[in-house]
């Protein structure tokens, strides 16, 4: 285990410091509450061991703030044993009270201080799978399962953070609604298996589009999320309106070359999009507004023959 060990008085923390690298542990030494709270954030260990009388802060004020700033950065709990003087029923109550899970006593024998740290290395271990399982499970919960783009729901989440920085900034705000072009037909001519990758062929080729613009300046912050069905979004936060035209352009000629034969689609011959885009919160006081009218262009694009772009 990585601990943090906060303790001042330099004989203790020098005689607990060995016992511990001894047992295997990474230590790192505090000697006040205020370098604790400085040490926590930098390592992040996966337990401290707290003295409580020290000079500058002391250990129930350092473990406050440790808890405050686990609070703000969404961090799992951490362990934070008190090293007290005495084994009182009065020391537990306090140490508990303060936000400590424990406390042990400095003088505690070898063997007991090495079960105590084989019995806190298990939940440490058990702590760093949750918050792999955890990672995984939030990554999964934002993500479209058949092309790993970001799925509806995070692109709601991830429109209204921007929509508000875009208001404040008084920065435009652009938005472009893809549709694939007589998709059932191809779904009906080659099936639904190929009609899957086909959407993920279409969904690779509108993100490597959107990485190259964001790279290139003529988009930046853009990112692609799978809207529904065979339609996806393309969000444009701070768009300049040659950029969010352009990069409609270099998405719709991105799917054409990637030439995936559709027999069905018109005199193409290859699978093709429409895009219906809006730019610019002046078109109404919410996102919807925004999504509404890029959809009323869309609409326009497959009217006028597909495989195109309109602006609202
Ligand atoms: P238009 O050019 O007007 O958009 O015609 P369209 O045929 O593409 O439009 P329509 O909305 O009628 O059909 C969309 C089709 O997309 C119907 C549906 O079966 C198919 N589709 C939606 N989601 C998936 C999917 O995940 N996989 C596959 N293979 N097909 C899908
Ligand atoms: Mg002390
Ligand atoms: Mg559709
Ligand atoms: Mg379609």
């Amino acid at each position: 285990m990585k601990i943090l060990l906060v303790e001042d008085t330099r004989a203790v923390a020098a005689v607990m410091t060995a016992r511990l690298m001894s047992f295997g542990h990474d230590v790192v030494v505090a000697d006040n509450g205020q370098k604790a709270v400085e040490q926590f954030s930098q390592i992040s260990p996966d337990l401290v061991l707290m003295d409580i009388d020290m000079p500058v802060m002391n250990g129930f004020e350092a473990c406050n703030r440790i808890r405050a700033l686990e609070a703000t950065r969404k961090w799992a709990w951490t362990p934070i044993i008190f090293l007290t003087a005495s084994d009182t029923a009065e020391n537990l109550i306090t140490a508990i009270e303060a936000g400590g899970d424990d406390f042990l006593v400095k003088g505690i024998s070898e063997n007991v201080l090495q079960a105590k740290m084989k019995a806190l290395s298990r939940i440490a271990a058990m702590r760093r799978l949750l918050s792999i399982a955890n990672e995984r499970l939030e990554h999964q919960a934002s993500r479209d399962g058949l092309t790993g783009l970001l799925n509806r729901r995070r692109m709601d989440l991830d429109v209204d953070m921007h929509w508000a920085q875009c208001t404040q900034a008084k920065q435009a705000f652009a938005l472009l609604m893809l549709d694939v072009d007589n998709f059932k037909k191809y779904n009906d001519h080659y099936g639904h298996q190929a009609g899957d990758d086909c959407l993920r062929a279409v969904a690779g080729a509108i993100e490597a589009v959107i990485v190259e613009t964001n790279a290139e300046g003529m988009t930046r912050g853009a990112f692609v999320a799978r809207y529904g069905g065979e339609e996806f979004a393309v969000i444009i936060p701070n768009a300049s309106e040659a950029g969010y035209e352009g990069a409609a352009h270099c998405v719709l000629d991105a799917i054409r070359k990637l030439a995936i034969p559709h027999e069905r689609n018109a005199d193409w011959g290859i699978v093709t999009a429409s895009i219906g885009g809006a730019r610019n919160q002046q078109l109404g006081d919410r996102p919807t507004d925004l999504f509404k009218a890029a959809d009323a262009a869309l609409y326009r694009a497959k009217d006028g023959g597909r495989n195109r772009f309109e602006s609202a």
